[in-house]
């Protein structure tokens, strides 16, 4: 059966696909289940799950990418009906080839392909993921010159009209600089983002912030990390982390004191869990913690080396994971969360002393972008942390690795707004590049292959965006059950902002490799994405394999 090229887009093909991605899907999660024991026994079919677990994402996101779309028509908006249909489908279509490459270890037989996918459905897929739909798309996104961002109700489209205009004002002109020459991030940026209420969007407002909620904190960041991800877009993560961590763990007086602080961004924050040889094993964490009596004080003595915390140098404190409890057998729960004060240090390297004797030295490493925020290792030798620091205090002895996954969930919904960003600039940046450049008589974006290229950038963003959106609301309702979708959010977005970053550099020719083209910059600063709040296979295995198989 043949597919007109240009029929007339259609959501409810969109959903007819969904439910034949459900019924390839539903099959295979049981099987998967089946082969890990529910999930106890993960690591003896990672392939299997992996293919599962980033399935069901793309699934999800299909939905997500229709729902907002239907969200968009009932509030009077105008539908984006055609990026909708087309994110939908071209997600069912890759969720149908990902399950395809391990039918045999699934069972999944010919039958079953058939019996979801049946000729008239095969049409259906094949007409919407046509080339002549997706360059409409991308003339679409010319056009527009790469602003394609659904339309969104009253207080959310004000919050993003708002930092917008910030971020256009006072974070892009930095942006290059602070990336070319790996400078500080200028103070003016954290001054007025907390005289804005940035850092405070999801505190409670018993504790000092302004509690808009989840999306409009992944609003804000998505504006921040359109002008510059390493300068201001991932400013928020580290508040975020300890806000949800204290709310989540702290003492009422813990909350009081702290919160405010890093609502108002008078604290700023570094997030401390990974070591020289601990990264994904976060159980492992081997920096100890040692109960110490400093002038009369109660407290904790911190000791060994700590990699790659972000923003350790201006940080004021550092939210870090330690051993409190040395046998070795109790894995997890010998582990505490504490806010560990230090001086805020300019640059590249910095070293401090305590009048006790502690000693905490910081040297951060060159990294070829996400430049600005500096990522230090760190070597603590004694260094003192008053009892009260401890997050929970008594009650939170044992309970840090478990307040820092409640914080990293926090942590991958804002990496998703801040890969929508990434990948929004480089729409703007991409679709503006190949209205302005002629090759062989004519503008580059009149020809087919770039309107086609142009499109599946736009596609693709939309569904990071609706996945992400859809994040946020679910973490209003109930953050904990929201924790897994919250890292399929960021396990999608990453991906799909290195995608879009490396088509646009592509559609720039060599000038793509140029550092004066922002289109470099937001290249190797999406490249981290995938890699930190979760490195994507062990995302993809342990986080949301293990949710969706148990
Ligand atoms: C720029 C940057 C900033 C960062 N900022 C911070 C920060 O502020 N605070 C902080 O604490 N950390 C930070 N990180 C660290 C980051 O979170 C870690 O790099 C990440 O968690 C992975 O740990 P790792 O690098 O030790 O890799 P490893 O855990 O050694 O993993 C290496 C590879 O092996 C794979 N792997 C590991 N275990 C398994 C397994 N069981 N099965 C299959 N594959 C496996 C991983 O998926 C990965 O691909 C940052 C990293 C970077 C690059």
């Amino acid at each position: 059966m043949t597919a007109p090229k240009d029929a007339p887009v259609s959501l409810e093909d969109a959903r007819a696909l969904m439910g034949a991605g459900e019924s390839l899907l539903s099959p295979a999660l049981e099987r998967a289940r089946a082969l890990t024991r529910s999930g106890a026994a993960i690591d003896e079919a990672q392939v299997v799950t992996e293919r599962v677990a980033y399935a069901a994402t793309e699934l999800r996101a299909a939905g997500e990418a229709l729902a907002l779309c239907e969200a968009i028509a009932a509030e009077g908006g105008a539908a984006p009906e055609t990026a909708a249909a087309l994110a939908a489908a071209d997600l069912v279509a890759s969720l149908r080839t990902r399950l395809e490459g391990v039918a045999d270890e699934l069972a999944l037989d010919d039958a079953l392909f058939e019996h979801a996918f049946p000729a008239a459905l095969r049409a259906k897929l094949r007409a919407l993921t046509s080339e002549a739909h997706v360059r409409a798309l991308g003339r679409e996104a010319i056009a527009a010159r790469g602003r394609t961002e659904p339309p969104l109700d009253g207080t959310l489209e004000q919050v993003r009209t708002s930092v917008r205009e910030f971020a256009e004002k006072e974070v892009a002109p930095h942006a290059e600089r602070i990336h070319r020459h790996d400078e500080d991030i200028p103070e003016s940026f954290i001054t007025k983002m907390g005289e804005l209420g940035y850092f405070g969007l999801s505190i409670p407002e018993q504790y000092g912030g302004h509690e808009l909620g989840n999306l409009a904190m992944v609003l804000t960041t998505e504006e921040l990390s359109r002008a510059s991800l390493a300068g201001a877009g991932s400013l928020i993560t580290r508040p975020e982390i300890l806000t949800k961590a204290l709310l989540q763990g702290g003492t009422e007086a813990q909350k009081r004191f702290w919160l405010p602080k890093l609502a108002s961004g008078e604290v700023m924050v570094g997030v401390s869990v990974t070591e020289p040889d601990v990264g994904s094993d976060v159980a492992a964490v081997k920096c100890r913690a040692v109960r110490a009596n400093e002038g009369g004080l109660e407290g904790w003595r911190i000791q060994g080396p700590k990699a790659w915390c972000t923003f350790a140098g201006r940080a004021n404190v550092l939210a870090l994971l330690a051993r409190t409890d040395p046998d070795p057998r109790l894995g997890a729960k010998g582990l505490s969360l504490f806010i560990v004060p230090k001086e805020p240090a300019p640059g590249h390297a910095f070293e401090q002393t305590q009048p006790g004797g502690g000693r905490l030295v910081g040297k951060a490493d060159a990294t070829p972008g996400y430049r600005g925020m500096h990522s230090f290792t760190l070597g603590f030798e004694n260094w003192f942390v008053p009892a009260d620091h401890l997050v929970g205090e008594a009650g939170g002895l044992g309970k840090g690795f478990y307040l820092q996954m409640g914080g990293f969930a926090a942590g991958r919904l804002q990496t998703g707004g801040r890969a929508c960003g990434l990948a929004q600039a480089a729409l703007e940046e991409t679709a503006k590049y190949v209205a302005g450049r002629t090759q062989f008589g004519r503008p580059i974006g009149d020809y087919q292959l770039t309107q086609y290229t142009l499109g599946r950038m736009a596609l693709r963003l939309y569904q990071a965006r609706a996945l992400t959106y859809a994040a946020a609301r679910a973490m209003d309702e109930d953050e904990r059950a929201a924790a897994p979708l919250a890292a399929q959010a960021k396990l999608l977005a990453c991906d799909i902002a290195v995608e879009v970053t490396q088509q646009g550099q592509l559609m720039h020719g060599g000038w793509g490799y140029a550092e004066e083209y922002p289109i470099s910059r937001y290249v190797v600063d999406a490249t981290v994405l995938p890699i930190f709040e979760g490195v994507k296979p062990i995302l993809e295995l342990k986080v949301v394999g293990r949710a969706l198989l148990a």
